[in-house]
Formats: structure tokens, C-alpha cells, sequence
């Protein structure tokens, strides 16, 4: 990091590295994708780096300039592109040397069509929907897909993979259904010797017989299970806090309003400390009502609107300085506010909030010097 700035994320590359070997642990000798979409989901891709030299398989994005971003920061693994493709990009996607989701006749040809012009080769996975209706070639289709690439002679197919509805709760019925779907599909085209891929972080937690030759968690892989409290690995924790510096202190009267449209009066004479972040930074606007934050141990209350920079904090008769250091989200002495309580109070999700943080926030990786290094979760 090149500037000091008085708001970060702070992310514990030793639990990171923990929760991968948890899951390494579950999987067994399968293949490890791991999704670094959305920056990593809000953790920044100094992860992906690491992923690296860990021994991942293979790095997932949703698209060209999440690849590209990979590529530009020296990482040169193989990397599967989820999205869908987008004609003006093959080319680009070609030269970057990614895996490539193929999910119709259409595209299989548009993407031929640039590999024989520019005398290149290409692999790719075939995407079938197996009931999400988002994307994908149908499972009766897919035959005709395979030999149509077949004869197009620029593709190596090296895999099938379909991506799970509602795989965020046990047992249910439809989950089953997508799961029996694709298992059919691998026994047509076990002769291929395809790489078959379906479970996301919630088919490892609730699905073992949907995790095939390749998993794909990403949410568990930074901590947090498909549901609050759920329990599914003690050795897997969240990561990430977000944090900042008090940057300004001062008594207010009572009956004084409080930042934009005074929408908070005080009640009495009160401490107000100023944090210097806001909904410019990705916390959220909804997070003021009943929102709150730690400062020496203890939570206390935003007040007001949140701003775009910054946000106001009620601590009453108690202590705080300028450049206190104040948790957001994660602990702090024997307190804790966790993402899942914030969740709540945005009535959002945590994958939704964390891909939220952009990057005015800085990321500092915390690795307790060379411990990760001498860990490999290579099979
Ligand atoms: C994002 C994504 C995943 C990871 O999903 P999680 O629920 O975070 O585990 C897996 N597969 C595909 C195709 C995705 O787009």
C-alpha cells in the first residue's frame, strides 16, 4: 500500500489459508476452483496470488476484465470465466489464455470463428442448466453442442459444469433434482473424461454427492457458511474486518441535530466522534438506523445519516480519542460485530455487503509472516 488511509479492510490471511485446508480436508483429491469474482468478494486479489502458490486449480471470474485483472497482476494459472461471452470480447479473452464457459451452439461459433482467424485454441467448458434458468445449454441439447464443437476442431473440451439453485438449504427437493440431472449427464459423457464440476459453497455444505471431479465454493472459502449459525466446520471463520480511525471529537449540547437533515436530536449533553467512512465506501446509508461500532471495546451507536466519507457516533459520557481505532465489522476485545448482524441491519446478504467494499477501502493482508507459505493444499 502506498498511502496510509484512516479507513481499510483488514483481512487474516492465516484464517484465509485455514478455511482452504478445511475444505481441501472435505474434498479430498477432487479439484479446487476457487471464485475470486468481485475482488476476491471484497477481500482484494492479493488472495488470488496466494492461491497461487498454495496449489488451487483453478481461479473463477465472471468476466473479461476480472480475468484481465488476474493476468496484469502476474497471475498465471488457469482461470475459468463463468460469464457469458460477449462477441467484442473474444478476442481479448483469447489472448489473456482463460478457460471459457460455452453454453450454446452460438457462442461455441462466435468463439470459433475468432480461435480460426487468429489460428488459436481454445478451452472451454460446456455450462448446462440444470434448472436455474439463468444460463446454459439444456441437458437434452448438450449432445448436439459436444459433437457440433467436435467438429469445429479450435476447442479443447475439458469441461461440464452446472451451478446450483437453491443448494443454500439441506435437503431440498430441488437442489436433489438438479443434482440426479447432472449426475446423468456425467454418465453420458464418461467416455469424454470431462472435468465435472457443480457444487458452490452450499452443495459443499449440505450436497457431498454434488461435488463430482471439481468444487467451486466461494463464500466458504472466506468464512461464512450459506446461513447464519450454521455449523458446518469449526476451522472455518471469517477473515475480514473493516476498521477505521476516529478522526474527529466533540461535545454536543442537547437538542443539537446531527449531519445531514439533523435526523438525529440529542437528548442530553453527548460525545460525538466522527469516523471517516461512509456509503461512498460501500456502508451502506441503511446501516445507520440501530447500526453500531466498537471503540475500546465496547459498541456504540451511529447517530444520524451516514455521509458519503463519514459517519457520526454517540459514545455519551465514555472516553475516545482522535485516532482510536474503531471496528465496523469484526471484534475488538471481547466484542463482536460480525457481517451477518450487519447483513441483518441492511437486510442484505453477505455476499452482497462484502462485494460492496470497493477500492478506496485498502486491503492489508495480515500473514503472520511465512505461515501460509509452508502450507499447500495441493492434492
Ligand atoms: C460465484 C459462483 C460460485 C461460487 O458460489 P458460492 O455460493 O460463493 O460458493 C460457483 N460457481 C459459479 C458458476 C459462480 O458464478
Amino acid at each position: 500500500m502506498k498511502w496510509s488511509h484512516p479507513a481499510w479492510i483488514e483481512i487474516d490471511v492465516v484464517q484465509w489459508v485455514r478455511n482452504l485446508c478445511a475444505i481441501r480436508k472435505r474434498i479430498g483429491t477432487r479439484r479446487f476452483c476457487l471464485p475470486v469474482k468481485a475482488n476476491a468478494y471484497g477481500h482484494g486479489l492479493s488472495l488470488a496470488k496466494i492461491a497461487q502458490e498454495i496449489g488451487i486449480d483453478l481461479l473463477g471470474v465472471s468476466c473479461l476484465q476480472e480475468a484481465a485483472r488476474l493476468r496484469s497482476q502476474g497471475i498465471s494459472m488457469p482461470v475459468l470465466v463463468f460469464g457469458a461471452i460477449h462477441e467484442d470480447q473474444i478476442d481479448d479473452l483469447l489472448a489473456l489464455d482463460v478457460e471459457l464457459t460455452i453454453s450454446s451452439k452460438y457462442k461455441a461459433e462466435l468463439v470459433a470463428r475468432r480461435c480460426i482467424f487468429l489460428q488459436k485454441k481454445c478451452r472451454v467448458h460446456i455450462e448446462v442448466d440444470t434448472g436455474m434458468q439463468r444460463t446454459g445449454v439444456r441437458p437434452e441439447s448438450v449432445a448436439d453442442l459436444v459433437s457440433f464443437m467436435d467438429g469445429l476442431k479450435c476447442f479443447e473440451l475439458i469441461g461440464l459444469y452446472s451451478h446450483l439453485a437453491t443448494s443454500n438449504v439441506a435437503d431440498d427437493p430441488f437442489a436433489k433434482f438438479q443434482i440426479a440431472a447432472f449426475r446423468s449427464l456425467t454418465e453420458r459423457f464418461k467416455v469424454r473424461q470431462l472435468v465435472f464440476h457443480l457444487a458452490n459453497s452450499g452443495g459443499i455444505i449440505h450436497y457431498p454427492e454434488s461435488y463430482f471431479d471439481m468444487v467451486r465454493p466461494g463464500l466458504l472459502c472466506y468464512g461464512y457458511c450459506s446461513q447464519q449459525h450454521e455449523n458446518f466446520d469449526a476451522q472455518i471463520l471469517p477473515c475480514f474486518c473493516l476498521k477505521a480511525k476516529i478522526s474527529y471529537f466533540k461535545v454536543v449540547k442537547e437538542g443539537e441535530g446531527i449531519g445531514y437533515g439533523r435526523s438525529y436530536l440529542t437528548r442530553k449533553q453527548t460525545r460525538i466522534v466522527t469516523i471517516p467512512i461512509g456509503y461512498g465506501d460501500g456502508y451502506r446509508r441503511s446501516l445507520a438506523e440501530g447500526g453500531k461500532v466498537l471503540i475500546r471495546g465496547k459498541r456504540f451507536p451511529i447517530v444520524g445519516a451516514i455521509c458519503m466519507d463519514q459517519l457520526m457516533v454517540d459514545i455519551g459520557e465514555r472516553e475516545a480519542y482522535v485516532g482510536d481505532e474503531v471496528v465496523l465489522i469484526g471484534k475488538q476485545g471481547k466484542e463482536e460485530i460480525s457481517l451477518w448482524e450487519i447483513c441483518h441491519q441492511a437486510q442484505s446478504i453477505p455476499y452482497e455487503m462484502l462485494c460492496g467494499f470497493n477500492d478506496r477501502l485498502p486491503r492489508v493482508y495480515l500473514d503472520s509472516a511465512d505461515h501460509y507459505k509452508s502450507s499447500s493444499i495441493a492434492q
